[in-house]
């Protein structure tokens, strides 16, 4: 059988750690407080930039301006988190030619106005082209408002349209509901009577399906296994867009934390030979969207199938590869710490 074909890392995350100052719900890296900081060295990022100059590409309007699957993000974790790192990251990728450079952030640093600017200003003198500042209701748990408010002023003040909010409507709505401070997520449910999926892009990955069940989410149905087999990863699985490189050297595909292709010092050779399918027998599964191999495989493992079922395929995916993480040595299965992260099942 053929090796696998791994995606070219056209739009990258790259993760400086995994540690943030929030514990979203809805985190698909299932980031937090306790993670151990495991800082990128010095000489990992430079590496890891060398490799990703080859292949990201510059956002639609060139490579001066940002686009959110185009070009490098730096990211988390909570990046502002380690903020000298952020600055050596943004200098070394800039100098490297690597085009389209954001971060992204929950604003949780934007205590006051002096210190929000000053901050942009100087990465953007070492290089920044743009930044993504994260609005829902999740973040709002963590963050208050006028952090966000701060951070999406100083931010189109400094970086014009490349100062993305994702996403803007929270914004708006954030405002028009007169927040101030943070907000609870329970609280936030109840004002929307119980609608919550309706309004936000919620993956159900990561962190999220072993939380939702302690919110009072309308619309939330847990479903057997069978029913998610031939249903798509949703973004597809394999894609050239919004890839991620951690930490820790792992090349991860898309958003599906705990996953890894292999390590980017390997890149070259991943993706003229692609990887063997032998060494990757979760990965290969996930490859074919064979859900019902990777159940079977789990079975042999003596996984149980989870009570009451899965709330998105994601849940499904990530409950098998935990089950075999606990109990097999598969090299796929990366970092060690994303799965001692994940809240219990
Ligand atoms: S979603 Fe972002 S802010 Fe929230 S825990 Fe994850 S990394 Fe931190
Ligand atoms: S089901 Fe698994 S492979 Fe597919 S997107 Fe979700 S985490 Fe990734």
């Amino acid at each position: 059988m053929s090796n696998i074909s791994v995606p070219e890392p056209k739009s990258v995350g790259l993760i400086l750690s995994y540690r943030c100052t929030a514990e979203c719900t809805h985190c698909m890296f299932a980031c937090g407080p306790e993670w151990e900081e495991d800082l990128i060295s010095y000489e990992r990022l430079e590496g890891t930039l060398a490799e990703l100059s080859k292949y990201i590409v510059p956002g639609p309007n060139g490579p001066d301006s940002i686009g959110l699957n185009h070009g490098l993000h730096l990211t988390g974790g909570e990046p502002f988190l380690h903020y000298d790192k952020l600055l050596e990251a943004t200098k070394l990728a800039d100098d490297i030619g690597i085009p389209s450079i954001f971060v992204e952030t929950n604003s949780f640093w934007c205590g006051d106005e002096e210190t929000t600017v000053a901050k942009l200003q100087e990465l953007r003198r070492a290089g920044l082209n743009g930044i993504m500042i994260s609005v829902n209701p999740f973040y709002l748990e963590y963050v208050p408002f006028e952090n966000t408010r701060r951070a999406v002023n100083a931010g189109r003040e400094i970086f014009g349209q490349d100062a993305i909010v994702y996403q803007s409507e929270y914004l708006r709505e954030f405002e028009r509901m007169g927040v101030e401070g943070t907000l609870d997520l329970n609280d936030y449910i109840d004002r929307q009577g119980g609608d919550l999926e309706r309004n936000v892009e919620f993956f159900l990955s990561g962190r999220a399906p072993y939380v939702v069940p302690e919110y009072d989410i309308s619309g939330l149905t847990a479903r057997s296994p069978e029913w998610w087999f031939d249903r798509p990863c949703r973004p597809p699985f394999l894609r050239e867009w919004h890839n991620h490189v951690d930490n820790y050297g792992n090349y991860i595909p898309g958003y599906c934390g705990g996953l890894t292709f292999g390590r980017i010092e390997n890149m070259d050779g991943m993706l003229s030979e692609g990887i063997d399918r032998d060494d990757f027998p979760i990965l290969s599964l996930l490859v074919e969207d064979d859900f019902d191999g990777l159940y079977d495989l789990s079975r042999e493992y003596g996984y149980r199938e989870a009570v009451p079922g899965y709330y998105s395929k994601c849940h499904l995916c990530l409950d098998l590869r935990r089950h075999l993480y606990d109990r097999g040595n598969f090299a796929e299965l990366k970092p060690d710490e994303f799965y001692r992260q994940l809240p219990d099942g």
